[in-house]
């Protein structure tokens, strides 16, 4: 294997390290699963304040 940094291998949500066999593809973005998704999107929602 080698190491390559295209690819996304960690979770923009919570930026854990993202398994092959469990991971939830979304805007052309990984994530853990629809969860993690979910919070990434929400998240630029609730910053204000
Ligand atoms: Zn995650």
């Amino acid at each position: 294997m080698t190491e390559t940094d295209a690819i996304q291998t960690n979770c923009p949500a919570c930026n854990k390290p993202i398994k092959k066999v469990k991971l939830y593809y979304r805007d052309g973005k990984f994530y853990c699963n629809k969860k993690c998704w979910r919070n990434f999107v929400k998240k630029p929602k609730e910053q204000q304040k």
